[in-house]
């Protein structure tokens, strides 16, 4: 697991949040945007144009999200560090990687959180290993993680973060 930030890093990424998601005009957005287009702030080089007013202009909601590294994990480690503005062909695929690579990374945040309970060594064993089956990036083909949210790694991390739920309400 050392070697997979869960922080952003978008000195690091391709700003692929800033056009995968989506957004609607809200308290959080000044503007609607639709997923899979590139939003109006962003320039070359995956800066965002008002990064410096964000929350002045109305933009929250960016300051409020994290990706917990997928962005930087895809562009660095899947993409070596290509760019989609440089070659366009290469939007489509990062796009679909960022949506799986977000699925791996918000589950090994969850389990990274889970080791702050009081866990037993079997428990922590178990932790180390669902870490593992999703920490390796060579690991990761655009088929896998197109199908990660089915696979059975993501139910294995599913079911056992469920049998934690009594460490919960013992807290
Ligand atoms: S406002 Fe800036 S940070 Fe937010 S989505 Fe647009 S380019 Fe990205």
């Amino acid at each position: 697991m050392d070697d997979v930030s869960l922080k952003s890093d978008c000195a690091a990424c391709s700003a692929l949040c800033c056009v995968a998601l989506a957004f609607d005009k809200s308290k959080l957005f000044a503007i609607d945007k639709a997923a899979g287009v590139a939003c109006a702030h962003l320039g070359s080089g995956h800066g965002c144009t008002i990064h410096a007013r964000l929350q002045s202009a109305g933009f929250q909601g960016c300051i409020n999200y994290d990706c917990n590294g997928a962005g930087q994990r895809v562009t660095q480690v899947l993409f070596q560090g290509q760019s989609w503005q440089q070659n366009p062909a290469l939007l489509a695929p990062m796009l679909a990687a960022f949506a799986g690579m977000r699925q791996v990374h918000e589950r090994l945040l969850l389990l990274a959180t889970a080791q702050n309970l009081p866990l037993s060594e079997a428990q922590k064993r178990r932790v180390y290993d669902l870490q593992a089956a999703m920490a390796a990036p060579e690991d990761w083909s655009a088929k896998d993680l197109a199908g990660f949210g089915q696979s059975e790694t993501a139910r294995a991390v599913q079911a056992f973060l469920k049998s934690l739920a009594p460490l919960l309400n013992r807290s």
